[in-house]
């Protein structure tokens, strides 16, 4: 158990009353495994001691924290490793439409791929993070989840606050003094004092003031925090209720049937959720949600119009309705990449675009396309790209970037490597051996002894 401050543990006895005894042995007992799967790739859990998570359709709870690095189901984007209570979202969330979504501070991802697996073909994704290593981060992470429509940006918010109503969702899942972690890392006591949740208080003030010029009306903004403080939860919406009267709280519903504690704020009741570990199989959390008023103009849709792909290229892709609807083929520093048509907004307004859509490869007249990692793990993959399906001890060494020597469908040319049905990556066939074309950043870099 860690070391509690003093003053957080002050506050948290002021806060929770008798309860906060429990509170307290529930920090110090184990973090729940949970993981999400890719829908895209793969539809049951591939471990055995999984139970469902009653809130969200594709999640689970794991008896036992696997090895993640060893599993080339993991390096291969069919599930992500995320903490439960941050999978609450998929209950506030209505993405039947197709919409733009902006995910404010998204690295390393947990938000984006879970909105990125339920939204429709046509809408835009947008995961922006202010670090540029955590943004590096992140793009990786959107790259291995496989979905086009997504566009990983560096940008402050303010830069997105110009491009006045863009959006119809903004995520600002903010940056906090982060005491819902205690539990899972124990360290972070130790950046923590009242001074720091006041600080954290004023940034997250600022972050929405900053964006929400960008929402539309009707739009909905959700706030979430990984703290238990009501400066930085409830407070801060009362504050931003209090300074901009186009916003008005949108109540999810029934959040505390799973465990969570419904809060009152301004009189609204469900405002807002708190999940606290005692009573909530996960670690802290909080969330809210606000509609802009005003009715929601519908989404253009994209034109078919004025896309076709060199015959070298069609061989690889899925070129169903939705790429010719929601894709353009453009040529970026020598690689082909398929982009989201739906981007000039962002260009227009400068934000940075660290990634977007799918990276092909390149191309050219004599040896046709050399095929990106991001096309292997991309789910608009064609279906008939010749393939080797491999054990998990070949998987994992395929991983660890070595070759392997093993029939293939085709004695020379460009071979997925699978396991379990889902991508790996590429190798090159070659007089009986599948010599290893997985990047070399993407290898892994420890040693599986027996995992
Ligand atoms: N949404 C992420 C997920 O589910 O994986 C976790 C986000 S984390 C709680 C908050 C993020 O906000 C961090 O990645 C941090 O770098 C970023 N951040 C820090 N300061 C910021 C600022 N002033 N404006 C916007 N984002 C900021």
């Amino acid at each position: 158990m860690p070391e509690l401050p003093a003053a957080f543990k002050k506050r948290m006895q002021a806060q929770l009353g008798a309860d906060y005894d429990d509170f307290y042995v529930a920090l110090s007992g184990d973090v729940p495994s949970s993981i999400r799967l890719n829908p895209k790739k793969i539809q049951t859990s591939p471990f055995e001691d999984s139970t469902t998570i009653a809130y969200h359709l594709n999640a689970y709870f794991l008896a036992t924290r696997p090895s993640y690095v060893a599993d080339p189901l993991f390096h291969a984007g069919a599930y992500y490793v995320q903490e439960a209570s941050s999978m609450l979202l998929y209950q506030a969330l209505d993405l039947s439409k197709d919409l733009r979504i902006l995910d404010l501070c998204a690295a390393p991802g947990g938000k984006s791929t879970l909105v990125a697996s339920e939204m429709t073909e046509g809408s835009l994704l947008v995961s922006n993070e202010v670090i540029p290593k955590r943004a590096s981060v992140l793009a990786e992470n959107i790259t291995r989840w496989g979905y086009g429509n997504c566009v990983v940006t560096s940008a402050q918010p303010s830069i997105f606050g110009k491009l006045e109503e863009s959006f119809d969702i903004i995520l600002v899942d903010a940056p906090c003094s982060g005491e819902g972690m205690f539990r899972k890392e124990p360290h972070a006591t130790s950046h923590w004092s009242e001074d720091a949740v006041e600080t954290c208080a004023i940034r997250q003030k600022e972050i929405l003031t900053d964006v929400l010029p960008c929402l539309k009306a009707g739009g909905t903004l959700i706030y979430s925090t990984c703290t238990f403080s009501p400066q930085e939860n409830q407070q801060v919406i009362e504050w931003l209720l209090e300074q901009d009267d186009s916003l008005e709280l949108y109540p999810i519903k029934n959040l505390e049937a799973f465990g969570s504690k419904a809060l009152d704020i301004l009189g609204v009741s469900k405002g807002g959720y708190a999940c606290y570990p005692h009573k909530f199989q996960g670690e802290g959390f909080f969330i809210s949600r606000l509609r802009k008023k005003g009715e929601l103009s519908a989404r253009s849709k994209a034109d078919k119009e004025g896309v076709s792909f060199p015959k070298e290229l069609e061989a690889y892709l899925n070129l169903s309705d939705d790429v010719f609807q929601n894709y353009k083929l453009q040529e970026i520093k020598g690689n082909q990449r398929l982009l989201p048509k739906d981007l000039s907004f962002l260009q227009e307004g400068k934000v940075k675009i660290v990634q977007a859509g799918v990276e092909l490869g390149k191309l050219d007249n004599k040896h046709g396309l050399r095929p990106a990692h991001g096309l292997a793990l991309s789910n608009l993959i064609g279906e008939d790209v010749p393939v080797v399906e491999l054990t998990k001890e070949e998987a994992q060494r395929y991983l660890l970037k070595e070759d392997l020597v093993k029939a293939a469908p085709i004695e020379k040319g460009w071979v997925l490597v699978r396991y379990q049905g889902v991508n790996l990556g590429w190798t090159k066939a070659s007089q009986g051996r599948l010599n290893n074309y997985l990047p070399m950043n993407w290898r892994i870099r420890t040693q599986l002894d027996n995992q």
